[in-house]
């Protein structure tokens, strides 16, 4: 029997391609096999938000953590380790209070958390008739009068519709960010929103906020709880609801501090693969699932890569960074000097979604590397890790059409 060549040239290729994919296949299996066995992320996440606990940054708690990053990176087997510095924000809570009254009647306490970044009340009572809006546009509408000495507050509920809570996540997030900022301008004493959440409970959620640059009155900004939020909407319908705000928010200039980096040299060349996670976290909670579990997840990666001897052709470079909550100021400090230096990075996968099992990533790319990337799907499918596209659009009607499925 004859083979032509053109016969012959598919089968040895594909031969390649296999052998290819089942030498990875087992390379993952065998990473798998380490961390569920000998893992020690979760160990690692007890003792960072147990003996550390909330870390938010410039406070001496953070940079116990970046002490604390240095020994697990070390312990994990890396061949270098350095804490790069970068400038950071100092903002800190103080005590902080807000009661409501309607009408004529008694204060009562609402639990409260002022934004980060904001600025209080200076331990000062402030106390003004609330205003209620469901959203910008609502806001807009209103006459300065109507806004001018009062405390306005925005009820944005998180659209439940979106699958992907943090597609809802950024919907809801302008009124955090900005809502002091379009109230303080019009002449507001201060500003309630709505935390943004998923969730039907009453925890009032931080985050950040900020000011616009030309903002003369840098008025308070609280949050509350998505069930408190929803009773005082109900009780503004037919009553008057006066606020007293108490908040020593403030900040406290910036101080200098530490991202923290580990990584395993490259065996071929100097490009560099990031993972990482932000150490930082805010000071309420533990930070556990924000960020903490992307801190030790990065730390893993870099212990099993080490342990298995797997020799990498990259550098695979865990990067702690610092400040993402409330000014970014590690990531953006850690891009300069990447530039600064003339670093070629070819990946960076980042991790900030909460922990449990992994479920999927992202990809932020060009179409050609998400091919790429999209072309070892089947090498993750067998762990439940989906390859998702974080630029695609919430699914409409028409991209449910069976006709776009052939
Ligand atoms: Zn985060």
């Amino acid at each position: 029997m004859k083979y032509s060549i053109i016969k012959i040239l598919p089968l040895f290729l594909g031969g390649i391609l296999f052998s290819q994919n089942a030498v990875d296949s087992i390379q993952f299996k065998n990473i798998s096999d380490e961390i569920l066995v000998n893992g020690t992320a979760y160990e690692n996440l007890r003792d960072l938000t147990q003996n550390i606990g909330h870390r938010l940054s410039g406070s001496a708690a953070y940079e116990k953590s970046t002490d604390w990053a240095v020994q697990k990176l070390k312990e994990a087997g890396a061949d270098k380790i350095w804490k790069e510095e970068v400038m950071v924000p100092v903002w800190e809570r103080g005590k902080e209070s807000l009661q409501i009254k309607e009408g004529n009647g008694k204060w009562r306490s609402l639990k409260m958390l002022s934004l980060g970044n904001s600025e209080g009340t200076k331990g000062k009572d402030v106390e003004a008739e609330i205003v209620f809006v469901k959203n910008k546009e609502d806001f807009d509408k209103l006459p300065d009068a109507a806004i001018k000495g009062k405390i306005i507050f925005f009820n944005y509920a998180f659209n439940q519709k979106f699958i992907s809570t943090g597609q809802a996540y950024g919907d809801a997030g302008k009124y955090r960010r900005s809502a002091a900022s379009w109230a303080g301008k019009r002449g507001a004493k201060a500003v309630i929103i709505r935390s943004l959440s998923s969730a039907f409970d009453d925890v009032p959620h931080t985050g950040m906020m900020r000011y616009d640059e030309d903002d003369t009155a840098k008025i308070a900004a609280v949050a509350i709880g998505p069930k408190s939020a929803d009773e005082l909407e109900k009780t503004l319908k037919n009553k008057k609801v006066f606020a007293r705000l108490n908040s020593n928010a403030t900040m406290k200039g910036e101080k200098l501090s530490h991202s923290v980096i580990g990584e395993i040299t490259g065996n071929k060349d100097q490009s560099v693969i990031v993972i990482g996670g932000h150490l930082d976290s805010w000071d309420v909670g533990e930070g556990a699932q924000d960020d903490g579990a992307g801190i030790v997840q990065s730390i893993e990666v870099l212990r099993t890569l080490k342990k298995l001897g797997i020799k990498n052709n990259h550098t695979i470079r865990v990067v702690c960074f610092a400040n993402e909550e409330n000014g970014v100021r590690g990531g953006n400090q850690y891009a300069e000097n990447v530039k600064k230096n003339n670093e070629k990075h070819i990946f960076a996968i980042e991790s900030d979604g909460g922990g449990f099992t992994p479920r999927g990533f992202g990809l932020v790319m060009s179409p050609e590397k998400r091919q790429q990337v999209q072309s070892w799907r089947n090498l993750f499918l067998p762990y439940g890790v989906h390859i998702s596209n974080w630029n695609m659009p919430e699914p409409t009607l028409n991209r449910w059409n069976l006709s776009e499925f052939p």
